[in-house]
């Protein structure tokens, strides 16, 4: 394409809050039949709310939520902003925490006095050695529902379970539906839980999930889609999801994400609106049409 025809594109696309870094993200756009895409944060707010509150055995609710509000203090995952806005509205102050320590793609856990405290999903439990078949049913029946449920472990015993709601962005129906018309085959890749991801997945109309990956699946994903002959964009927005988006043809990060992923990508969706994965794709297709 031209330099002109490229500056015309870039230009249109700033105007709707795509920001295109260059001109191969721009023209490689036209040729993706496949976009792997992130879950929390990209097709959903990212903002997720606390929910349900379980406690099991003869554990005090309010004893649990005061060392999870205190450990999930220590953490900057979105998850546990949510749980500890959740548990401030409830009244319930916050433990003290020691020997805290974040577990990629499976949770949280710490020292609260003499207890020890872990939070997070089925590969944190298994982590820990912790048996948390007696909450399963409870855990699914929320996950059924597109939530994000996690287990409470206090010294090595299961003693709750926690679920948060991430709402899907209004925008993200209508984008799905448009890139499906376009012809791209959508495949979400998520770190949480199976159920919950296609429960999501079956309200959009997504044709793959992936559940369950740690941040280097999402690049093996975009490389086994290559081994097949896939031309790949990946859309994400987490520090997780930066390899995948420096590995697929076309990175798509969203402004309102972490800054690692906008740097990995080619194209940074200012609002996280994926209509504009749209948007690129049309500047793309018009931008190559003109070369010839
Ligand atoms: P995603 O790919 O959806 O952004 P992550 O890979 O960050 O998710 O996390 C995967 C799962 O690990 C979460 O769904 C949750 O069950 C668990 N997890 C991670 N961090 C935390 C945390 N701070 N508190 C509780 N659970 C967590
Ligand atoms: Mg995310």
């Amino acid at each position: 394409a031209t330099p002109m025809s490229i500056m015309t594109a870039t230009g249109r696309g700033a105007q709707a809050g795509v920001l295109i870094k260059d001109a191969e993200a721009l023209e490689r756009m036209a040729k993706v039949d496949v976009l792997v895409v992130d879950k929390t944060g990209t097709l959903t707010e990212g903002k997720p709310t606390l929910t349900d509150v379980v406690s099991f055995g003869d554990m005090d609710e309010n004893e649990m939520l005061a060392m999870v509000r205190g450990l999930e203090t220590g953490s900057e995952h979105p998850l546990a902003e949510a749980i500890v806005e959740g548990i401030k509205a409830k009244d319930v102050p916050a433990a003290s925490i020691s020997d805290f320590d974040a577990v990629t793609g499976k949770g949280v856990r710490g020292t609260a006095g003499k207890q020890k405290i872990a939070l997070g999903n089925a590969a944190m439990m298994k982590l820990i050695d912790v048996d948390h078949s007696a909450a399963d049913e409870q855990a699914d029946a929320l996950r059924t529902q597109g939530k994000t449920a996690m287990y409470v472990a206090i010294n090595d015993k299961l003693a709750g379970l926690i679920a948060v709601s991430d709402p899907i962005k209004a925008t993200t129906v209508d984008a799905i539906s448009a890139l499906h018309d376009a012809g791209l085959k959508i495949i979400m890749a998520t770190g949480d839980n199976e159920k919950t991801a296609r429960a999501v997945a079956e309200q959009l109309g997504i044709d793959d999930v992936r559940a369950g990956v740690l941040p280097e699946d999402k690049k093996a994903l975009v490389d086994e889609l290559h081994k097949k002959g896939h031309k790949v964009a990946m859309a994400g927005d987490g520090v997780n999801d930066a390899p995948a988006l420096a590995a697929a043809e076309v990175g798509i990060a969203m402004g309102t994400g972490a800054d690692v992923a906008v740097e990995s990508a080619g194209i940074t969706l200012l609002k996280g609106d994926l209509r504009g994965i749209v948007r690129a794709r049309t500047l793309s297709v018009v931008t190559l049409r003109n070369i010839k």
